[in-house]
This record gives C-alpha cells, sequence and structure tokens, in this order.
C-alpha cells in the first residue's frame, strides 16, 4: 500500500518523496480518496498520525485540477496555535513544491502584521491561520477577503474550543461561503465537537482511525 495507489498527481507524488513519504499512514488511506470527492469529513486523529498531509494532499490535488483564473484564497486551514499554524504551513509548502504557481499564506499572531497583510493582498491560495489573527485580518483589511473560499479546516478543533476560540470560529463561519468543502480534526469527540460538526459539516463521512 503506497501513495501510487491513491491515483496522485506527479508534483504531489514527488513533494511526497522530497518529505520521505513513502507509505501513507492510516489517516491518510482513509480520508485522502474521500476527500477527494470533495466530501466533508470529520477525523479522528491525534498529532503524530499523519493528519497534516491526510488533508493537504487531497486540498494540493484540488487546486491543481481546478486551476482559479485570478488571484483568490481559495483554501483556509484554522489550527488553535502559532506554532501549529506554522508546522502546517511548512508541509503544505514541501507538498505543493512542484506545482507551479501555488501560493500560500500565514495569518498568525506574534508575528509582525502588516508584513501578513501584505502577503494576504496577494491572495494566496491557501492562508493557515489561527482565528483571533484570522478575525483581525478580515475586519481590518480592505483588500483581503473569504468570498472564494472552497475548503476549510478546522484542525485540532478540541483544542481550538479549549483555547477559547469559540467565538472566533463563529463569526469566521459565518463570513465564508455555506458552498464549501469542510475538514474538521480532533483528537477528541465531546458534546460540544459534535455540535460544532452538526452546525459547520454537511452530510460529514466519520473517519475514526
Ligand atoms: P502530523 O500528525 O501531521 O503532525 O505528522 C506527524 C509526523 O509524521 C510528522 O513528522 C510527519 O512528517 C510524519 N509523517 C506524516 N505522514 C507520513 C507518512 N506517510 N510517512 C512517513 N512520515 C509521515
Amino acid at each position: 500500500n503506497d501513495f501510487n495507489s491513491l491515483s496522485l498527481s506527479r508534483p504531489v507524488l514527488k513533494g511526497l518523496g522530497d518529505l520521505g513519504y513513502t507509505r501513507p499512514s492510516p489517516i491518510q488511506s482513509a480520508t485522502i480518496p474521500i476527500a477527494l470527492l470533495g466530501k466533508d469529513i470529520i477525523a479522528g486523529a491525534v498529532t503524530g498520525s499523519g493528519k497534516t498531509a491526510a488533508f493537504m494532499i487531497p486540498i494540493i490535488e484540488r487546486l491543481l485540477y481546478k486551476p482559479a483564473k485570478i488571484a483568490s484564497t481559495r483554501v483556509i486551514v484554522l489550527t488553535p496555535t502559532r506554532e501549529l499554524a506554522i508546522q502546517v504551513s511548512d508541509v503544505a509548502k514541501k507538498l505543493g513544491k512542484y506545482v507551479s504557481g501555488l501560493t500560500f499564506g500565514l495569518a498568525v499572531g506574534g508575528l509582525n502584521l502588516r508584513q501578513q497583510e501584505q502577503s494576504l493582498k496577494a491572495r494566496p491560495d491557501i492562508v493557515v491561520a489561527t482565528p483571533g489573527r484570522f478575525i483581525d485580518h478580515i475586519r481590518n483589511s480592505a483588500s483581503f477577503n473569504v468570498d472564494s473560499v472552497e475548503v476549510l479546516v478546522i484542525d485540532e478543533a478540541d483544542r481550538m474550543l479549549e483555547e477559547g476560540f469559540q467565538e472566533e470560529l463563529n463569526e469566521i463561519l459565518s463570513l465564508l461561503p455555506s458552498k464549501r468543502q469542510t475538514l474538521l480534526f480532533s483528537a477528541t469527540m465531546n458534546s460540544k465537537i459534535k455540535q460544532l460538526v452538526s452546525l459547520t459539516l454537511k452530510r460529514p463521512v466519520r473517519v475514526m482511525i
């Protein structure tokens, strides 16, 4: 069982080669084919399971097969912490290294706001963000918006709620187009997560590893 059986594109397979990933982890085998179909997913996955590539691979495949006509942010990945956002962004860049024209942005607290504003103005394809800083950008920037977002990832949803990001999350959700794919990852499934899922995901496929 290797990545070739998932019918991925050559550039993504090359990126995987650079990362040294030769076989999909269980969460990757389970989620990639479903995500490639455009379905919403709720996945029970802890750190270390390979969940980052599980959502980034199908996302990059989508961007590759449906190129945008004009620069627009098409994917938002929300994470509970700046450290995780930076990690996710690094993996995404490596996976997408051989996809020409793919652009990335980061919107996290603790890093220079103006610099981030400048980079978001270019409307990068994929933006990895923490909820608080992301809200700041949407509210304060005339040139950045989320109107063309096609995929939302909520990574470590349980930690996101523990960090107290419920309100920010609700505000972001209310601004995103309702026609989109949503992928939610959480190590634990409590009633708050279930509520978030029922409000946010459409006919989600459940993947529990
Ligand atoms: P994650 O759960 O996404 O934080 O990934 C945990 C660790 O596993 C990271 O160090 C990844 O680089 C690594 N990893 C993810 N997927 C694979 C794979 N298919 N093969 C080998 N290593 C992987």
